[in-house]
C-alpha cells in the first residue's frame, strides 16, 4: 500500500493548532466483521501509538450477527483506550456514525471503515491536515481496487446528479473515510433529522475543507454490506434530503403536457371543424392517455417519496437504540451525560 497523501494548498491564514496531548476519537462503524476486526485493530493501535496523542476508539456495533461483539468485548478487555457501543439490531453504518459522534470526546474525530479498505496508517497525515487548521479532512480515493465496473460508473452517475439538482456540493470520490474537528461533530450532533445521509451533512456543514488523496485498497475480508437496491435507496435517501428538484421535474413536466395538449386540441377542433373527420385517432387516444396516465403516476410517486420522508421525520423516533455500552477505561475527558447514552436522541 502506497502511504503517499498531498496536501491541498490551503489559505495561510488559518488558524493553526498546537500539537500536544489533545486527544484524537476514532469511530468504527462494525456489521458482521469478524474475519477482520483483529487484523484492523492491530494496525489501528500500531498506528495511533505512532501519533503520539492520546486517543480513545468507539467501535459501534450495528447489530453483528456473527461473532464480532464477541471479539470486541475481547479487545476491549486489554485495550483501555477502547469503548464498544452496541445497537440492539443493525441500523445501518449512516446511524452507527451519528452514535460514535455523540459518544466520542475527541478535539478531532476520524470515521475509518473496520474492513481495512481505509488505511489507519493514513490517520497521521489527516491529524497533520487538522493541525494545520483543516476542520474537514475528507480522503479522496485515487484508485478504487476490487470494486467492479459498474459500481465505478453507478457512483459517478450519483455524484453527478448529485452536484446538478443539490444545494451541497458533494465531494467526487470522497467516502465517510474523513476527519471531522470538534465544532464540525458538535454542529452535527445538532441536527435534528433523521435523514442522516452523512456524506450530505458533512458537506453540508462548511467550514475549512482539505481533501487528502489516498489509494482505497480492496477489502481485506468478508463481503461488503451493499448491493444495488441498497445503493440506489442511498442515492434516493441522498437526492431527497438535500434537494427539492424532483418535486419540479413533475411542475415542468405538468406545464408541458398541458401546452401540448392545448396545440393538439386546436388542431383537432379545427380538423373536425373544417374537414368534419371526428372518428379516426384510436392510436393517438389511446397513447395520449397512456403517457399521461403514467405521467401522474410518476409525480405522485415522486411526492410520494417526500410525503414518505416526512412521515418519518415526524414520528421522532431515536436514530438507534443501545443495547449495551462499554465505555473507554482510560477517560481522556469527561463523557456525555448518561441519559444521551441511553438512546440516540
Ligand atoms: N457497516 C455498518 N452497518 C451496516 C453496513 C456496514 O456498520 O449496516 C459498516 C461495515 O462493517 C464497515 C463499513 O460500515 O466497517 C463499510 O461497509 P462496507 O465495507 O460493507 O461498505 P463498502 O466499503 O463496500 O462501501
Ligand atoms: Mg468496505
Amino acid at each position: 500500500m502506497k502511504k503517499s497523501a498531498h496536501l491541498e494548498p490551503m489559505d495561510a491564514s488559518l488558524q493553526v493548532r498546537q500539537p500536544g496531548s489533545t486527544s484524537i476519537s476514532i469511530i468504527v462503524p462494525v456489521y458482521n466483521e469478524e474475519e477482520v476486526l483483529l487484523a484492523f485493530h492491530n494496525r489501528l493501535l500500531a498506528s495511533m501509538y505512532s501519533v503520539g496523542r492520546s486517543w480513545e476508539v468507539i467501535y459501534i456495533d450495528d447489530g453483528s450477527r456473527d461473532t464480532s461483539n464477541k471479539l470486541l468485548r475481547q479487545l476491549h478487555a486489554v485495550t483501555p483506550q477502547m469503548g464498544v457501543l452496541r445497537f440492539s439490531r443493525n441500523f445501518g453504518k449512516e446511524n452507527a456514525m451519528s452514535a460514535g459522534l455523540r459518544m466520542c470526546n475527541g478535539e478531532a474525530v476520524i470515521i475509518i471503515d473496520a474492513d481495512l479498505q481505509d488505511p489507519p496508517e493514513l490517520i497521521s497525515p489527516m491529524i497533520s491536515a487538522w493541525e494545520a487548521g483543516a476542520d474537514v479532512v475528507n480522503m479522496r480515493r485515487r484508485k478504487r481496487a476490487g470494486e467492479s465496473m459498474v459500481k465505478r460508473a453507478t457512483s459517478y452517475a450519483f455524484y453527478r446528479i448529485m452536484n446538478r439538482v443539490s444545494d451541497v456540493a458533494l465531494q467526487q470520490d470522497v467516502g465517510d473515510f474523513r476527519l471531522l474537528s470538534r465544532r464540525v461533530v458538535d454542529t452535527l450532533n445538532q441536527l435534528p433529522e433523521s435523514n442522516r445521509f452523512m456524506k450530505g451533512l458533512f458537506s453540508w456543514v462548511g467550514f475549512q475543507q482539505v481533501a487528502l488523496d489516498y489509494d482505497r485498497n480492496p477489502r481485506a475480508a468478508g463481503e461488503t454490506k451493499w448491493n444495488y437496491w441498497k445503493l440506489w435507496n442511498f442515492a434516493l435517501e441522498g437526492i431527497t434530503g438535500f434537494s427539492t428538484a424532483p418535486l419540479k421535474i413533475a411542475t415542468y413536466a405538468g406545464f408541458i403536457s398541458a401546452l401540448w395538449a392545448f396545440i393538439y386540441g386546436a388542431y383537432f377542433l379545427l380538423k373536425t371543424l373544417f374537414v368534419g373527420d371526428a372518428v379516426t385517432g384510436f392510436p393517438t387516444l389511446i397513447i395520449t392517455i397512456l403517457f399521461l396516465g403514467g405521467l401522474q403516476l410518476m409525480a405522485t410517486g415522486i411526492i410520494g417519496e417526500y410525503l414518505g420522508r416526512m412521515f418519518v421525520e415526524s414520528k421522532r423516533r431515536p436514530l438507534y437504540l443501545v443495547d449495551q455500552y462499554h465505555p473507554p477505561r482510560q477517560e481522556m475527558a469527561s463523557f456525555p451525560a448518561a441519559e444521551h447514552r441511553a438512546v440516540g436522541r
